[in-house]
């Protein structure tokens, strides 16, 4: 069954997330579209849980959630990195897998674990990987659209890079000799996962 595809027309838009950056960051990309950006954090919103097992099916229930609950058009991601070697892990645990046994998040530690894991399946190991991003658009009647955003590269240690966040310091994106962790914040926005991710949305949806 085809499906119509449906466009955002509002002037409010729904940020299914507490993170203040990303809350911004959004804003920032869609704001040749839409006026107000209110947050799932003004709305007092709980995040919930993410049973899925794929990015977008997270992605989904995080954004239809936040939808339903406010009686708006809501806006969620769901992100992480696959590693080829691994079949895809850490994938939708990308977050997970860099928490150690204490609960503490670390990912020098995370990079590392990810290095002794590969290193362990031979000196011929893939060390191709991707950075993944879901993107969902949900309204309060249960309709969604979602893409998935793409970036591919591969894995080199030792981590460099002081810039970005999470596994940037290891991660080199195709055609490139520097990790995302040493790149300028702009380059990485034009060519990473979420980049991605948006154009596809700003086309399907909002252009
Ligand atoms: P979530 O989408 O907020 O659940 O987070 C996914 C996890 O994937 C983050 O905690 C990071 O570990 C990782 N991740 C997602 N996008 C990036 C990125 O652009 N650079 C580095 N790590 C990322």
């Amino acid at each position: 069954m085809t499906r119509a595809l449906r466009r955002f027309t509002g002037d409010t838009l729904l940020i299914a997330s507490h993170n203040p950056g990303k809350v911004r960051e959004i804003g920032d990309l869609l704001s040749a579209y839409v006026a107000r950006f209110p947050s799932a954090a003004e709305y007092g919103l709980d995040d919930p849980e993410e049973t899925g097992t794929t990015f977008e099916a997270n992605a989904e229930l995080k954004a239809l959630a936040a939808a339903r609950a406010v009686g708006l058009p809501a806006l969620a991601d769901d992100s992480g990195l696959a590693v080829a070697a691994l079949e895809g892990r850490p994938g939708i645990h990308s977050a997970r897998y860099a928490e150690r046994p204490d609960g503490r998040r670390d990912f020098a530690w995370a990079m590392d674990k990810l290095r002794r894991e590969i290193e362990a399946l031979g000196d011929g190991a893939d060390r191709t990987a991707a950075f993944m991003a879901a993107l969902t658009l949900a309204w309060p009647d249960g309709h969604t659209e979602t893409v998935l955003g793409r970036c591919g590269g591969t894995l080199a240690w030792p981590p460099r890079g002081a810039r970005g966040f999470g596994y940037d310091p290891i991660f080199v994106p195709a055609g490139h000799g520097i990790t995302f962790g040493e790149m300028e914040p702009a380059a990485k926005h034009r060519m990473s996962h979420r980049a991605d991710a948006f154009r596809q949305l700003v086309a399907r949806c909002f252009a």
